[in-house]
């Protein structure tokens, strides 16, 4: 049975329970829930005293701090991973990499540092297998004395994490300002709905630290829901219940034997064009013209043929219409709206483009996108793309678009309409053109291009047509005068019997003539239909 101690309880026992080990460490697995497999391990204190039973952190560690004893038993823990280290590592099994807590009142004493190092010495663990987690809340005591503490435990080689981040103290500050290598993220602060706000706060730290390439651990994960939300914005890494509660060192040294286990893989530092920390900053300049100045705009990292976007204002959710949430337009994977395969080859085209020209370049593609409320449809978006940073294997673009879809499908409409008619007059056996008055032109059907092999524009009508033969020299006259009639706008229609075509087969030749608001002749539309003998019909 457990017992509580009191503060006295606490006072009396503290030397005796770190003399005597009753003051030691659990182990929780970090977990790439990609893979199953595990990246590391966080030591957490547990306090065992006779006749009291376990004691949890909660319940003792605000007590220590307040009597200034949580130094000697941080000390006394990181000295238990050391000796656990050294163990695994003596008997051949490979260790993980196991974060130690550092409270915020170890900061004051400023040879903490110093003290877990020439622990680590006296163990001869190599560095990569330690990190330090520190929380957000370090902070408060000053910039100054964290980054100092900092700055030595990178000095030393240790790797730093960012404990409980999100928990208060206003996060994106600390981040800017101090340089932790890894961000831990507890799930049970972003209450329960994971759909909603809370998701949306996630998928933006979480787009927020890739962008300034820091790698991200998901803690108190208790479901495989929240893991796999985790997994689809980014976030791979994850710790709790899920897959393990705490372990006492024997267990977790069997787990470790058992399972295969991967680095964390660290981050990379991107080349950048833009000052990544005031883009993220909520009250820079670049975030009011982001979301003030410019049309719909996104920002997305680009990297062997995936796209994730990291960023989009307001406008660009308006531009993609469908009553989207922003949320929807982060969680989808770009490269599967494409409405057809050759839009995605045309839009990875434009951004290599933009890769080698350093410039804007710009394309259109069709989407089937989806929404909540409006369900699935296919919209044409026309993209204005530029590079904007770049590392290794990553490239980093600020997208502006527009939607053009009743635009493009107006012109689909159009286009079709012309399909119609040239399908209608193949039907009809008809020659249809139109002849420009003031330039003398004649556009020709796609009829009388293919059967009189003429171009799509003929100049100096008609006698350039009369010149090549298209009609007997015979009737030249009498259709120069015809044209001559429309021209002066004598007549609004004319019409006659020709032989045309080099068979000089008889076409009833016909023109309308269009004029403008003031009545002067502007077009003259003229048609050709065969005249059939009533004759030579099969009865
Ligand atoms: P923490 O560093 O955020 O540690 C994670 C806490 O969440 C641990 O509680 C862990 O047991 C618990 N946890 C892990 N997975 C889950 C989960 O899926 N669901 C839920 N509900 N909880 C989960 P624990 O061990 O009670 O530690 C509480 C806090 O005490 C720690 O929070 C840390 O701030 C502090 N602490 C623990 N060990 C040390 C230490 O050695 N030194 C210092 N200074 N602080 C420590
Ligand atoms: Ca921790
Ligand atoms: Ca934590």
């Amino acid at each position: 049975m457990n017992k509580p101690m009191c503060e006295q309880d606490i006072l009396n026992y503290f030397d005796d329970a770190i003399k005597n080990g009753h003051i030691y460490a659990l182990y929780q697995p970090k977990i790439n829930h990609a893979t199953g497999r595990m990246i590391g391990a966080e030591a957490l204190m547990r306090w065992t005293q006779p006749g009291f039973g376990v004691q949890f952190p909660s319940d003792f560690i605000p007590l220590l701090e307040k009597n200034d004893l949580i130094y000697r038993a941080d000390l006394h823990l990181f000295e238990s991973v050391c000796k656990f280290l050294r163990e695994c590592i003596d008997n051949g099994i490979k260790p993980v990499p196991i974060s130690v807590n550092m409270s915020r009142y170890d900061i004051y004493r400023r040879d903490y540092a110093d003290q877990i190092e020439k622990l680590r010495i006296k163990y001869d663990i190599p560095v990569k297998y330690i990190h330090v987690e520190v929380t957000e809340t370090s902070a408060i005591g000053g910039m100054e004395l964290i980054s100092n503490v900092l700055n030595k435990l990178h000095n030393f080689g240790y790797i730093v994490e960012m404990d409980d981040f999100g928990s208060g103290y206003s996060s994106l500050n600390v981040l800017k300002d101090l340089e932790v290598d890894i961000i831990k993220l507890d799930m049970r602060f972003l209450s329960g709905d994971i759909g909603g706000r809370g998701g949306t706060i996630i998928s933006a730290i979480v787009q927020m630290a890739k962008w300034l390439g820091t790698p991200v651990i998901a803690e108190g994960v208790e479901t495989v829901e929240q893991a796999d939300f985790m997994k689809s914005i980014g976030c791979k890494y994850v710790q709790g219940y899920l897959y393990s509660k705490p372990l006492p060192p024997e267990e977790f040294c069997n787990k470790l034997s058992m399972r295969e286990h991967e680095p964390l893989k660290p981050a990379m530092a991107l080349i950048r064009h833009m000052d990544a920390g005031k883009f993220w900053d909520p009250d820079s300049m670049e975030t009011l013209i982001f979301n003030n100045f410019v049309g719909g705009a996104a920002i997305f990292t680009y990297q062997e043929g995936r796209i994730e976007i990291l960023r989009v204002n307001k406008k660009y959710v308006n531009e993609i219409g469908m009553n989207m949430m922003e949320q929807d337009v982060l969680s989808c994977d770009p490269m599967k709206t494409f409405a057809k395969d050759k839009y995605r080859k045309r839009y990875e085209e434009t951004l290599h483009r933009a890769i080698e020209s350093g410039s804007e370049e710009s394309c259109y593609t069709w989407r089937k996108v989806c929404s909540k409320t409006c369900g699935e449809e296919t919209i044409c978006i026309r993209s204005y793309i530029r590079m904007i940073g770049k590392t290794d294997t990553q490239y980093l673009f600020y997208a502006m678009v527009q939607n053009i879809t009743s635009e493009k499908q107006q012109s689909l409409q159009f286009k079709e309409d012309e399909r119609r008619f040239k399908n209608a007059f193949e039907q009809i056996n008809v020659y249809a053109w139109e002849y420009i008055i003031a330039t003398k032109q004649m556009r020709p059907c796609f009829r009388c291009m293919r059967d009189l092999n003429l171009p799509p524009l003929v100049e100096n009508y008609p006698d350039s047509a009369i010149e090549v033969g298209i009609f007997p020299p015979d009737y030249a006259d009498l259709y120069r005068e015809w044209i001559r009639k429309l021209d002066c706008g004598e007549v609004d229609t004319i019409e006659g019997i020709i032989p045309l075509t080099v068979g000089r087969v008889p076409f009833h030749v016909r023109y309308t003539l269009e004029r403008d608001e003031n009545g002067a002749p502007l077009k003259a539309y003229g048609s050709a239909a065969l005249v059939v003998d009533p004759q030579s019909e099969p009865s």
